[in-house]
């Protein structure tokens, strides 16, 4: 049996004149995805992009896995062609899911023909298919409303595909058709799923990480790295750019109101993220930020935080709870690595009783007062460390 994945537009459909961009778009991804999984022919006809193996041997389960955390699909299958007459199409159905109707009771045929000069018509197929498997599984019963388990056949113009029920897929657009963004990301929780899930809107992206050696530790960024690894089979292969960031935060320590230090702080970060994302192309900044979380994340401390830099800071989990970011943080398989206990940069130096709500003439006051800040975050961002995270590469941490 020759087995294929095919894989179906969800939101993209909607895009109009713009769609074959995104098609393309999504071909390439699909392209990248699979060259280490095995040669296959990828294609788009008719609104479903195929995904056919050209040799033997490949690990199907993988290749599935991968297609299945693409954005820009809405669903997923993984089908047998066959040729189109009436008698294989039966053979091969039965040959390919008759062990998923075991067990089960009730079941049914949708058939669908995208080739129109096909002899039978889709209710004629679904009632001769329903009939031969029906007599192949006696114990079964036709439910066309709430089956257990639907067989699905689609006549195309190069054969039969016979499927089961549709995968749900990730959803979203094609990393990269939005353009691209900077991504915060700390080891914590919330930054790798805000990264997911701007790159699911269709931003591809790059990391920034505020180190603070030796406050920090070689460990603590090993484990962001981790992160950057755990999040691109999401987001793709990208850059992780890891700021030293001591000086500046020591300076700002020694020269600042301790009540305004992590607004301070988080300023210096963004004008420092925004310079790299500048030289990157990136159009944006992305923090996983969440209303209310802790005292700079007041809408008081984001007025002041955004009035840093003129670029536009994206924080797709303003309006999520704590427990629904946990509960995308497993879906995507970082939890486990970001609740390992690393110090975190924004946490040293902070003061007992951070200002809940800074005043914007206040900070900049106090900026007033740090005549050598700007030298040391140029200094910083001229020295970060550009770390390649490959969508391959296995991760290396524990
Ligand atoms: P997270 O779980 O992502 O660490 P958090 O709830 O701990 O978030 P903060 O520590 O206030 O919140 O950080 C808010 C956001 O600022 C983070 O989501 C991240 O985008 C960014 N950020 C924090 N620390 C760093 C860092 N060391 N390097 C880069 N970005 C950071
Ligand atoms: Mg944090």
């Amino acid at each position: 049996m020759r087995e294929v994945i095919m894989g179906y537009q969800g939101e993209m459909s909607l895009k109009g004149l713009n769609r074959n961009q995104f098609e393309s778009a999504l071909i390439k991804i699909l392209r990248y995805r699979l060259k280490t999984v095995g040669r296959f022919r990828i294609y788009c006809a008719q609104s479903t992009f195929y995904m056919e193996p050209e040799e033997e041997g490949i690990d199907m389960d993988l290749a599935f896995e991968r297609v299945s955390k693409v954005f820009g699909l809405a669903a997923v299958s993984r089908s047998v062609v066959c040729e189109k007459d009436f008698d294989t199409i039966c053979r091969t159905a039965e040959e390919y899911l008759g062990e998923s109707l075991r067990g089960i009771r009730t079941f049914k045929v949708e058939a669908r023909r995208a080739d129109k000069t096909y002899p039978m018509t889709s209710p004629e197929l679904m009632r001769e298919l329903g009939a031969y498997l029906l007599d192949k599984h006696n114990y079964l019963r036709v439910d066309v409303h709430q089956p257990q388990f639907k067989v699905v056949v689609e006549i195309r113009d190069h054969g039969a595909y016979i499927h089961g029920p549709k995968t749900p897929g990730e959803g979203g657009l094609p990393v990269g058709t939005s353009g691209r963004a900077l991504n915060m990301l700390s080891g914590g929780i919330d930054s790798p799923v805000a990264a997911y899930r701007m790159a699911k809107r269709g931003l591809a992206l790059d990391h920034i990480h505020f180190a603070s050696p030796p406050y920090t530790s070689e460990r603590a960024k090993l484990k962001v790295k981790a992160l950057a690894q755990l999040a691109s089979v999401y987001t793709g292969s990208c850059n992780l750019f890891v700021v030293p960031y001591t000086r500046p935060q020591e300076y700002i320590r020694d020269n600042a109101p301790a009540v305004l230090f992590t607004v301070l702080m988080r300023r210096s970060m963004m004008r420092i993220a925004s310079a790299i994302a500048k030289k990157q192309g990136c159009e944006a900044l992305i923090t996983g930020e969440s209303l209310a979380q802790v005292a700079s994340q007041t809408v008081k401390a984001i007025q002041c935080t955004d009035a840093a830099q003129d670029l536009p800071v994206l924080r797709p989990l303003v309006g999520t709870d704590k427990t629904e970011i946990i509960e995308t943080a497993r879906h995507i398989n970082t939890f486990e690595t970001s609740i390992l206990p690393y110090e975190d940069c924004c946490t040293i130096f902070t003061p007992p009783h951070p200002k809940i709500r800074p005043e914007l003439a206040e900070i900049l006051e106090a900026e007033a007062g740090m005549p050598g800040l700007a030298a040391l975050e140029a200094e910083a961002a001229e020295q970060a460390e550009r770390i390649r995270i490959r969508i391959d590469d296995a991760v290396d941490f524990e």
